[in-house]
């Protein structure tokens, strides 16, 4: 089945490789209920601690990390 593509739901491409959509990186504990999200890749998790400066977007292609306002 096909999800409804939400036409606001803005893609941040990776501006560094161009490749890939950037995933949010999350941070602390996270639910039982994201288990399987992260396994396919929906999220990238940072750690239990999230940082002022900590990124925010992760590229699964290129491996880099953003900060919240870089995309
Ligand atoms: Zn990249």
């Amino acid at each position: 089945m096909d999800e409804p593509k939400n036409a606001n739901d803005r893609k941040h491409r990776c501006p560094v490789c161009r490749e890939k959509e950037l995933v949010p990186i999350l941070y602390g504990p996270l639910p039982e209920s994201l288990t399987e999200d992260r396994k396919r890749g929906a999220f990238s998790w940072g750690g239990l601690v999230m940082k002022p400066d900590s990124p925010r977007w992760k590229c699964g292609y290129c491996q880099r990390s953003f900060p919240i306002d870089a995309v």
